[in-house]
């Protein structure tokens, strides 16, 4: 009886959340069309294009609005957006406050009011607001397999830029990397789609309040870049990628799918080209699948210029003109025009003539409005810094610490030579070692992050930690080599300095980067560092190497002569002190690796490869003549602990299934070492046989457990009908019977699809 009045009453409040939701939206559609209604062709246009900010400048005051610019852009070309950050970068609070206000009140003397949507890069926390919480990159989120605290970074990373008065943030990114040299691997979720889905859903969750995006402390998500942007062929940015509509299906469309369902409000459209197609000129994947078929009801924004690009890069437009129409009337909504106003002009132009029908514009503007409207905009543009007393604070500090501690992950540790002892004289070197522009890397203040020494002086690098931990004198540093730069005097100066040291934490990596900035033509780790790497190694003693990098550069000249690899990735301005703290045991590591680390250039296969990738697997054939091609430095899932994790009892509830039936799987974890430690259980499946070639395995499930030293605990999964299923030729999602192995670690179960 008390179940049945609990359940009623849960109903009750259930469907009265349900209505109110409901009624809301009436209430948003209602206001949208009314205003729709009022707004004349030149004032919908406006409302499509988006300006960088940094046009209305004073060129006089960096950083400051030149007001006749301001008032020519908002109220002569009536502009909807405006985006990015002010020279010289990262405003504080309270500048951003100013900026705000000015444009409000510029958008307040217009006929209708329309408040002006900000959008920004806040990828890693308010990475564009001075004194901001910053987290890992996203790359390093994936690290952690754990999606609550990642949605719980992206509430600070919320409310921190709702504190800047910015309503819209350019992420999460849902780029699936084909090629791992890509300059914006890092800010992708790495090789796996089911992981990448889990993620996006967690920022976007995050980001909205759980689709409370009006709420003064959450923003409206933008998932970027739709779609097939990171599979170039060449590796490069913004280059072609040759993807099978299959197979788009069944990895990158997945993980769009599942931001949207979380209710993701805007999408940013790929700089790149499928199969010949800009992405931005293609109806076939803007209005056919993400708005017709995936239902997707929020904002397309174009990337950066990408309208003009059509005409000027990819040449499938013979004037600017020309692109406009192609580009709206395959389902654009906003352009990212940014630096002019010639969208505006044509846009107007070609509704006039009738090359563009005005329900085309009308979709985009209602699209636009009704965003405007969640995001409570019409009410509010400007934050009330007392409502923020948490930005910047402790509390949002040690969340982005428990980030980078749970994203670091420990890929080799030789005769347990971590954790480090504090009285072992220690030699930290490496190009990487001194300097926040690494730990944070790019859209850190600015596009490329090369301010972060200066913004974020108050934090450690990776010296400075250490030094911290062990005071400035005990710790022997020398930078040993430059990231671009071969200089044999400082890799002498290390070797020397090594001499008086019984360990060596050898910090590598990249310089800072994103997009085609970041372009390489070579995977492996700069060869200055290589040489650092192998001096160093000539003297015999244990190498703990950090690596500090976007992407998987290779090691493979000289990771045999490493005693420990620890990955930090772009770990962010707490990476420093998590790391240290890692390597002197005061935490234990529990990240794991969210992509195949490459040993080859030319063997770039992923973890979820077909068997015919690596023709010797899997056939018994142990001919020597053969190199088994599979060989990566470090397979997906990798992560080491400083304690270890027995598993077993590897179960399942049912042996045959139907085409219905779901499948319950339990396994029970037992730390059967002397720390107590964080695990990642990661729960693989293989399809046995199919008719399109089954993959080896793949990511179905995951869940981290934390247990004290002797503790079993037993996880449990419930596997359904979608996870067994493929795209097929037909570009439908099946499944075919067959039997189906089931994978956690060490323990196999196979069972019957009848
Ligand atoms: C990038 C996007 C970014 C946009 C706005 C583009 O160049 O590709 O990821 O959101 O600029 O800054």
């Amino acid at each position: 009886m008390k179940n049945s009045v609990l359940l009623l009453s849960l109903f009750l409040i259930c469907g009265a959340g349900w209505s109110q939701q409901s009624k809301n939206k009436a209430d948003i559609d209602a206001k949208v069309s009314e205003l729709l209604s009022k707004m004349t062709l030149e004032e919908k246009v406006g409302q499509m294009t988006q300006i960088t900010v940094t046009i209305f400048e004073d060129t006089k005051k960096p950083g400051y609005f030149d007001a006749a610019k301001l008032k020519q852009g908002i109220q002569d070309y009536h502009i909807g957006s405006i985006l990015n950050v002010p020279n010289p970068g990262a405003p504080t609070l309270k500048r951003w406050q100013e900026t705000m206000t000015a444009i409000t009140n510029e958008a307040n003397k217009t006929r209708l009011k329309i408040p002006v949507l900000y959008g920004i890069d806040a990828i890693h926390g308010a990475s564009y607001t001075a004194g901001a919480t910053l987290f890992p990159q996203q790359i390093g989120l994936a690290a952690t397999f754990n999606t609550a605290l990642v949605k719980r970074g992206a509430e600070i990373s919320a409310y921190e830029t709702r504190a800047s008065s910015i309503p819209w943030v350019f992420s999460p990114d849902l780029d699936f990397p084909r090629n791992p040299a890509w300059s914006r691997m890092w800010e992708s979720f790495g090789e796996d789609a089911y992981l990448s889905s889990k993620m996006a859903v967690a920022l976007v969750d995050g980001f909205e309040g759980n689709n409370n995006v009006g709420s003064k402390y959450s923003v409206a998500s933008c998932m970027k870049h739709y779609i097939g942007y990171g599979s170039t062929t060449t590796g490069k940015d913004r280059t072609p990628s040759i993807i099978p509509e299959r197979i788009l299906r069944q990895y990158d469309l997945t993980i769009y799918q599942a931001a949207i369902k979380a209710g993701a409000k805007s999408v940013m459209v790929s700089s790149g080209e499928i199969n010949g197609t800009p992405v931005h000129a293609s109806k076939h994947l803007i209005t056919d699948i993400l708005k017709n078929e995936l239902g997707f009801q929020g904002v397309v924004v174009t990337d950066w210029k990408d309208i003009i690009y059509l005409n000027t890069r990819h040449k499938v437009a013979e004037t600017k003109r020309d692109a406009v129409r192609i580009a709206v009337m395959a389902g654009i909504d906003m352009s990212m025009v940014p630096e002019e106003f010639s969208f505006y002009t044509d846009l107007v132009d070609l509704v006039k003539k009738g090359e563009v029908p005005m329900s085309r514009i009308d979709d985009a503007v209602t699209r636009i409005l009704r965003m405007k409207y969640e995001l409570n905009l019409f009410q509010n543009t400007v934050a009330d810094l007392k409502d923020y007393p948490k930005f910047g604070s402790a509390e949002h500090i040690q969340e982005a610490y428990n980030t980078a501690a749970e994203s670091i992950t420990l890929l080799k540790n030789k005769d347990a030579v971590l954790p480090l002892n504090k009285t072992e004289k220690i030699l930290v070197t490496g190009a990487t070692a001194n300097s926040m522009k690494y730990l944070n890397g790019g859209w850190s203040y600015n596009w490329q992050g090369e301010n972060s020494d200066t913004y974020a002086a108050d934090k450690s690098t990776i010296l400075e930690a250490f030094q911290n931990k062990l005071g400035k004198k005990n710790v022997l540093y020398t930078a040993g080599a430059d990231l671009e730069k071969e200089d044999d005097a400082e890799i002498q100066k290390a070797v020397d300095l090594a001499k008086n040291a019984s360990k060596i934490v050898l910090c590598l990596g990249e310089k800072n980067y994103t997009e085609t900035p970041g372009d390489i033509s070579d995977i492996y780790i700069t060869k200055p560092q290589i040489k650092l790497a192998l001096a160093l190694s000539k003297l015999n003693k244990p190498i703990i190497l950090v690596l500090n990098e976007g992407r998987p550069r290779l090691i493979s000249d000289f990771e045999d002569k490493m005693s420990a690899v620890v990955q930090c990735y772009l770990p962010g301005n707490e990476g420093g002190r998590a790391l240290v703290d890692i390597l002197y045991g005061d935490i234990n590591p529990n990240g794991r690796l969210p992509y195949n680390y490459p040993r080859y250039p030319n063997s770039l296969e992923k973890y979820n490869r077909k068997y015919t990738e690596s023709i010797s697997e899997g056939e018994q054939n142990n001919d020597a003549t053969y190199e088994k091609s599979y060989l990566p430095q470090f397979e997906f899932g990798t992560g080491l602990s400083y304690t270890t994790f027995l598993y077993s009892n590897l179960k399942i509830d049912k042996k045959e299934i139907n085409n219905t039936d779901e499948i319950n799987v339990s396994v029970d974890v037992t730390n059967s070492g002397k720390r107590a430690g964080k695990e990642s259980v990661l729960l693989y499946l293989s399809d046995n046989f199919a008719s399109i070639t089954p993959e080896f395995k793949s990511l179905k499930r995951f869940e981290k457990i934390s247990l004290e030293p002797n503790e079993t605990k037993t996880v449990k999964f419930t596997l359904n009908q979608k996870d067994l299923q493929f795209v097929n030729e037909d570009l439908k999602w099946i499944s075919e019977k067959g039997t189906f192995t089931v994978q956690i670690a060490n323990q196999k179960t196979d069972f019957l699809l009848k």
